[in-house]
């Protein structure tokens, strides 16, 4: 199957989950199928547009690694790929269809139409050009957007993919305007002709095209070119079944990256909201979702967002990372975090405790959390009252003594024995000759050392910050608790 397929932003805005969903599905299909991904900017809408926006979108597509075989910045053989750049071509549609007796002029006035559509909503009678203009023939030297002269009885088909024949009633459907007074093409005008010029094979949008698709099938029969596939994926809704919104954690693209999701893991979710590979495959890499993807595949059942879902394939995406790449992802966080840029050396001393960190870490700004008091300079913060936890709660003699053996205990090992394996066994039989609690023993030990009483595993941090560090930590908490004033 040759397959050329586009994807059609406006740059109207922040591209948010629907809209790349679309292009998620554009984008499978052609690598599946060995065919080329076409970006294609639809910016007709002047009025609309928002500075920016296109390469925000295209920012969003590079990050997620939706590569495009043509579109902007790479040009190809069918541009130019911004729609501002191709007037000519919809006039030149345009105007063959006024010609053939197939479009025609119309100069009714904004007023007019408003008066028509207000007389309809009185009268309860369905919106829609009353086709006054239809039979006039207006010349085309005074202002006037031109119109299809649609069929006024009998159906319009739309084969859909998903759906099969779908019947729309001519007799509901008006004509609608082609090419605007100002010269530009309308959405249904523009999108056939660069559909078609493009050789497209398959339009994949979402459903809320459906209903325009009538139009587009009487303007390609009207034009004499061959449709393409239509495919109008179900919308997206919220676990509430209501339409996607912020209220269910659906923000931008750009906002997902900044709030520390893997983009291979949005990737994985995005391609499950309308497709699944079979029943129960959740966790697939992109490229065994490029190797799977197919159109069978999507369903009607409407595709649901549940943010919770994100989450955990997040996390799930951050355990599988290679302890390297992980840290490497996480570090401008703790970059932010600490004020100062840390090398590879510095960041794979690491490596160790990279996994146990990748246990806990479910989104990457985390990552500063677990990791900022290897690099600390200075005294960490913290209250004694943490330091002395639940184990010697209100009881900072206790507590001192506490830290103080260990201190003992510590200083006693070995350089070349600093080791996970040996700390535990140090600090364990601790506890048992003091006739205390681990956890009583170990809290302090752990704030002073991290400045936090929730860490990565206590012995493997120890291992990690190195004998010299834990010391001076120590010692530096002794000297608070023998303040307990602070
Ligand atoms: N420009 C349209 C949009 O932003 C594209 C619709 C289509 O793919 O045909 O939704």
């Amino acid at each position: 199957m040759s397959v050329r397929v586009r994807y059609g932003p406006s740059p109207t805005g922040e591209p948010h989950v629907g809209n790349i969903r679309t292009a998620l599905f554009d984008w499978l299909l052609a690598r599946r199928f060995g065919g080329q991904f076409i970006v294609r900017i639809e910016d007709t809408d002047q009025s609309r547009a928002v500075e920016g926006t296109e390469q925000l979108i295209l920012d969003a597509l590079t990050w997620l690694g939706l590569d495009w075989d043509e579109g902007p910045g790479i040009g190809g053989p069918y541009g130019p790929y911004r729609q501002s750049e191709r007037l000519p071509m919809y006039v030149e549609a345009a105007h063959r269809l006024v010609d053939e007796g197939k479009a025609y002029r119309c100069n009714c006035s904004p007023e007019r139409l408003a008066a028509l559509r207000k007389s309809q909503q009185q009268a309860k009678q369905p919106p829609g050009y009353d086709r006054r203009c239809r039979e006039l023939r207006l010349p085309g030297d005074e202002p006037h957007v031109v119109r299809l002269g649609m069929p006024l009885s009998g159906d319009t088909i739309v084969n859909d993919y998903l759906r099969g024949d779908v019947s729309f009633q001519n007799s509901l459907l008006d004509d609608h305007v082609l090419l605007k007074r100002d010269g530009f093409p309308t959405y249904h005008l523009a999108s056939v002709v660069d559909d078609h010029l493009m050789e497209i094979t398959h339009v994949i949008r979402g459903e809320e095209w459906l209903s325009s698709a009538p139009r587009h099938v009487q303007t390609y029969a009207a034009l004499g070119w061959d449709e393409p596939a239509w495919v109008h994926i179900p919308i997206i809704r919220g676990p509430d079944k209501g339409k996607l919104s912020k209220r269910h954690g659906a923000t931008s693209i750009r906002q997902y990256a900044e709030e520390g999701f893997l983009p291979e893991a949005l990737l994985n979710f995005l391609a499950l909201l309308g497709w699944s590979k079979d029943e129960t495959t959740t966790i697939m890499s992109r490229d065994e979702i490029s190797q799977s993807f197919d159109l069978d595949g999507l369903g009607l059942a409407s595709a649901m967002f549940d943010i919770e879902r994100l989450r955990e394939m997040n996390a799930r995406y951050i355990r599988d990372l290679e302890p390297g790449d992980f840290l490497r992802r996480g570090r401008p966080y703790l970059e932010a975090r600490i004020g100062r840029s840390i090398d590879d050396d510095a960041l794979d001393t690491l490596i160790p405790i990279a996994p146990d960190i990748q246990e806990r870490v479910k989104l990457l700004p985390e990552f500063a959390d677990y990791t900022d008091f290897f690099f600390s300079e200075g005294p960490l913060d913290y209250a004694n009252a943490e330091l002395m936890g639940r184990g010697y709660k209100n009881k900072p003699w206790a507590a001192l003594e506490s830290v103080e053996a260990s201190l003992a205990a510590l200083r006693e090992i070995e350089p070349s024995q600093w080791t996970t394996p040996v700390l535990e066994s140090t600090l364990r039989e601790l506890a048992t000759s003091r006739g205390e609690k681990a956890g009583a023993v170990f809290t302090p030990i752990r704030v002073a050392t991290t400045g936090k009483r929730i860490a990565p595993p206590l012995f493997e941090t120890l291992e990690t910050l190195g004998q010299e560090l834990t010391v001076e930590r120590l010692n530096a908490a002794a000297e608070r608790l023998a303040r307990p004033d602070d």
